[in-house]
């Protein structure tokens, strides 16, 4: 599996360290609340995990499986709810947990249907962004780091289903998509 990566974009420590400093600003964000952490399967969920764990109040958490791009590495741009919500989002604050935008066409989608449900506040955490390839008017409010236009694996993240058990963010070799 290592041998399939070309270049460790973001390491395992750095990580670590963006994780609990995000913790802390959302540990004050949320002082006094109670929010519903909702976690967009499946790449966000040892993101989730790590967050949750330096998040000082008292939380629930949820989880919401959505599809926009199957097997590709591009989005078809439509988002289809695989798996949804067991909790109310009603008079709820709300916190998603995304791993990683890049049209930001998933995240409007969800954003739109918890405020229709009737989410008291709606606030976004991502871990990666890639802004070069927005086509939605959409910004996180929290956002680990800023990648370049690449397609990235690990720490959650696939490719085909593969790769997400990576402690780390890589770019795979170029012959891995062509075999
Ligand atoms: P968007 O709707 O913003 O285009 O993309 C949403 C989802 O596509 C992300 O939450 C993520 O699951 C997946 N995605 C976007 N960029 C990448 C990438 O570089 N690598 C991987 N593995 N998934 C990505
Ligand atoms: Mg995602
Ligand atoms: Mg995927």
């Amino acid at each position: 599996m290592q041998n399939d990566i070309q270049e460790v974009l973001i390491t395992r420590k750095e990580i670590e360290d963006k994780v609990a400093e995000l913790g802390a600003i959302l540990s004050k964000e949320y002082e006094g609340r109670n929010p519903l952490v909702i976690c967009v399967l499946k790449g966000a969920f040892i993101f989730m995990a790590d967050l949750v764990k330096e998040i000082t109040v008292p939380i629930e958490l949820d989880f919401m499986a959505v599809s926009s791009y199957g097997a590709s590495t591009k989005s078809s741009g439509v988002v289809k709810i695989i798996k949804d919500l067991d909790t109310s989002v009603e008079g709820r604050d709300v916190l998603i947990v995304e791993d990683i935008i890049d049209s930001g066409l998933t995240l409007t989608y969800l954003i739109d249907v918890l405020r229709r449900r009737g989410a008291k506040s709606t606030v976004v955490v991502t871990l990666f962004d890639k802004p070069a390839r927005r086509t939605a008017d959409l910004q996180a409010d929290y956002t680990g780091f800023v990648l370049p236009d690449e397609f990235v694996v690990g720490y959650g993240l696939d490719y085909a289903e593969k790769y997400r058990n990576l402690p780390f963010i890589g770019v795979l070799k170029p012959e891995v998509y062509t075999t």
